[in-house]
């Protein structure tokens, strides 16, 4: 698995999300297998959140690492509502018990909320000394949020990013590269809906003999400093997701998927979901 150098540690390009988990008891099995199978196949960095089931994927999280903590990169976030100095610090504790782990490696603020985000950072900072986290970053932050949060030891900012929501390369994606501030790629997949139908995706995908969820992955990683992080339970999906990374696309098939999905030609406010 191809990696990438994140705040003083390496992580793989391609992880695991977990928006969805731990919602329904009746798929927690399935879920913690996936997540086993998937770090067996290298995508051992894991994105989760308390929001996701509203703290049910962390659960499930903890489960699948047990036994193999330090195999793994966990990335979680706290909601904004709790993003004040003491709400991060309760919000880090009760992520810790679900996780199952005396530390998180990334903790992120989910998006921005009505804390100053001096306040958050403080917080993170405590959180940080206190070795509860290793580092923290940002997530759904556009350029003039980066901008604002000016912080030298923010280790990334998680955004939506697939074809069908290119407007950070206009200006959020740029702006990161030249500070040299890995991107995390949410939803690379579309959330496996219409961008997998695509025509275009299919034609590229037809002249590689791949799927185009696997040309949508590749085509996240065609950037320097991005990291995708698509959620599978399917273990074949896991299996075509770790496969993906030794794909490369070449111009032909980045012209297709521009005709179909063209870049920016000017600002677009950043795209949540
Ligand atoms: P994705 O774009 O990752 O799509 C997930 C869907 O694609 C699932 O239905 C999955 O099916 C399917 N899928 C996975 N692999 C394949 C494959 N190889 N071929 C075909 N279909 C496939 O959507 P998510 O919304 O889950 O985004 C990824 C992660 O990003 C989240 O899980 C979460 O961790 C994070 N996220 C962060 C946000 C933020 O605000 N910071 C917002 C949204 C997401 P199946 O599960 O059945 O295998």
């Amino acid at each position: 698995m191809n990696s990438i150098e994140l705040a003083g540690v390496k992580v793989p390009r391609i992880g695991q999300g977990t928006w969805r988990m731990g919602e329904d008891a009746a798929q927690r099995r399935a879920e913690v297998a996936a997540l086993r199978l998937g770090i067996e196949l290298g995508l051992t960095l894991i994105d989760s959140a308390e929001m996701y089931g509203e703290g049910g994927a962390e659960v499930v999280v903890g489960e699948a690492i047990a036994g193999q903590r330090d195999s793994v990169f966990l990335v979680s976030k706290v909601y904004p509502h709790n993003a004040s100095r003491s709400g991060v610090a309760a919000a880090c504790e009760r992520s810790l018990q679900r996780l199952k782990t005396e530390v998180i490696d990334l903790y992120l603020l989910h998006w921005r909320g009505q804390y100053p985000l001096a306040e958050t950072v403080e917080a993170f900072e405590r959180l940080r000394e206190q070795g509860k986290i290793k580092r923290w970053g940002v997530s759904n932050f556009d350029l003039a949020d980066m901008q604002e949060l000016d912080a030298p030891t923010c280790a990334t900012n998680q955004v939506l990013y697939n074809p069908e929501a290119r407007g950070i390369e206009f200006d959020l994606l740029p702006w990161q590269q030249r500070q040299g501030m890995p991107l995390m790629a949410y939803c690379p997949l579309g959330q496996g809906g219409q961008l997998l139908r695509s025509p275009a995706l299919r034609e590229v995908a037809e002249r590689h003999a791949v799927t185009p969820a696997q040309v949508a992955l590749a085509w996240a990683l065609r950037v320097p400093g991005v990291i995708a992080i698509p959620k599978a339970v399917d273990p074949a999906h896991l299996h075509l997701n770790a496969e993906a990374a030794g794909l490369r696309l070449n111009a032909e098939d980045l012209a297709t998927i521009d005709a179909a999905y063209p870049p920016p030609a000017g600002k677009r406010h950043l795209q949540m979901v």
